[in-house]
């Protein structure tokens, strides 16, 4: 029988705290992923006095959800962002994916964070011939801007990754890694509540008012059952950001579902064989299919868009089976043990961005990227916080944006769902094509 729950979750302890939040804080920050608690973090060893609300239990957003695969990159190309940014600006983005791969490898590894870390990899499978062409062509301009340790791999030489000839080569990125995203979360949480941060579920913020219109007046901090005064807040919400909360923030982020499947245990044998590379593999196609072996190396965990607007897991389920038969024919009889949905959440820049709305801050807008960039943007909105005046990340100059008639309920997604399933099909078509020449 498949769980419709997260695989993470299984066995895991959830933190817990009956306290009454206190009436006032230095900091407030709304929502307890990855992104609240290292900005909490890095608050209260400054001498803040830091209190984190979630409107769920503590650990219910992505940050739980995810699949746990720890690496840098972003979903533009470098022509893209200095087409869009100019070319110092794109750069910076570059360099800042790199900064926030190493920047959440060091606070694992320094912490000693129990979080079945490993450096294990990424592949990034080539759907078609041409994306073997272009990734080789951006990971020229990659390495033109500094050190990075990725290359190409050809198309002989994916068999020593990946059993299935499903792809026409690859890049493969060494530093990039895998985690189990639950234990990261609570690593995370007990390193926060150790710094002293006061951590509470089940209180959604329903609205934050501004004391006055003095600069540095303050916030009040409205919650279903309590109001906190703070001098300074940070939204840490990003996939979960909804209109009722900020109708600013949920018009320029969107919320789009991701989801995911894991194998029973199909023994480590089977799962070396399948991939005896053991990293972790994404693809080019723009279906944007991830998939890794869970940290025991006994099952295989897959995810997918299996639509752009939201859809319940057991809806999603058969298309995410079909995905990965179509990889791994022989896992057909293979019963499939957990399949969740979770939130991603979209910036119409496709770039994370860290600003400050009429005093109030944020750091979101992932993209699909967060474990390694949400660590990161919470710590750098840390320092912002502490430093007002200060430049600290290159994602202050990455705006939110909107588009007309966006409300903050994305009304477009089932369409643009469609839209994707037709790129699907000319995905498959243009693959069709491209074997006939080969
Ligand atoms: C299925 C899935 C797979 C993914 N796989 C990967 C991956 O392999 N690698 C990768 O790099 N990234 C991945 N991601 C993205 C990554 O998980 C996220 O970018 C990251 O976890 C974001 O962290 P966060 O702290 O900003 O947000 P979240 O962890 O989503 O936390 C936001 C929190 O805000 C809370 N909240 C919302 N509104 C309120 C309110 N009004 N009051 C109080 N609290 C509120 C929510 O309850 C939630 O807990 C994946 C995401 C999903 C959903």
């Amino acid at each position: 029988m498949t769980k419709f729950t997260p695989f993470w979750w299984d066995g895991q302890p959830q933190f817990e705290n009956t306290d009454e939040p206190p009436l006032s804080a230095d900091i407030v920050i709304v929502g307890a992923g990855y992104t609240g608690l290292s900005a909490a973090l890095t608050l209260s060893k400054s001498g803040k006095n830091v209190i984190v609300l979630d409107s769920e239990m503590i650990g219910f957003g992505a940050s739980t959800r995810n699949g746990g695969m720890l690496g840098s990159g972003h979903k533009v190309s470098t022509d893209q962002a200095k087409k869009k940014y100019g070319e110092m600006i794109a750069e910076e983005i570059h360099k800042e994916a790199n900064a926030s791969l190493a920047f959440t490898s060091n606070l694992i590894i320094e912490n000693k964070l129990d979080c079945e870390f490993q450096v294990c990899g990424r592949l990034r499978a080539s759907w078609l011939p041409q994306d073997q062409v272009n990734m080789s062509d951006n990971l020229k301009k990659l390495k033109a801007i500094e050190h990075f340790n990725s290359n190409m791999i050809s198309p002989d030489m994916m068999s020593n990754s990946i059993k299935t000839d499903l792809y026409f080569g690859g890049q493969f990125y060494q530093d990039h890694g895998s985690v189990h995203p639950r234990k990261f979360h609570y690593g995370l949480l007990k390193l926060a509540l150790k710094a002293g941060v006061k951590v509470f579920g089940n209180r959604p913020v329903i609205k934050v008012t501004q004391l006055s219109k003095l600069k540095q007046s303050g916030f009040d901090v409205v919650t279903s059952n309590s109001t906190i005064q703070c001098k300074q807040v940070l939204m840490a919400t990003n996939g979960y950001t909804r209109p009722n909360l900020s109708k600013y923030l949920s018009r320029r982020v969107l919320p789009v579902p991701s989801f995911v499947i894991t194998t029973v245990d199909i023994g480590k044998d089977k799962v070396k064989s399948l991939l005896p590379g053991g990293h972790c593999i994404v693809e080019t196609r723009k279906r944007y299919c991830y998939y890794r072996p869970t940290p025991c190396g006994k099952r295989i965990m897959l995810g997918t868009r299996a639509a752009m607007h939201s859809i319940s897991a057991e809806e999603a389920l058969p298309t995410l089976r079909k995905m990965l038969i179509e990889i791994f024919p022989s896992l057909a009889d293979v019963e499939i043990s957990h399949c969740w949905t979770g939130f991603t959440g979209f910036s119409f820049s496709q770039l994370p961005n860290l600003s400050n709305n009429k005093g109030i801050y944020s750091a979101l807008g992932y993209c699909g990227n967060g474990v390694a960039m949400a660590p990161y943007l919470g710590h750098m909105a840390a320092l912002k916080m502490l430093n007002p005046d200060q430049k600290v990340t290159i994602f202050e100059q990455t705006p939110l944006q909107t588009r007309p008639y966006y409300f903050g309920k994305p009304w477009f997604l089932p369409i643009a769902s469609a839209y994707f399933r037709g790129f699907d099909i000319l995905d498959y078509y243009r693959r069709k094509k491209s074997i006939k020449k080969v």
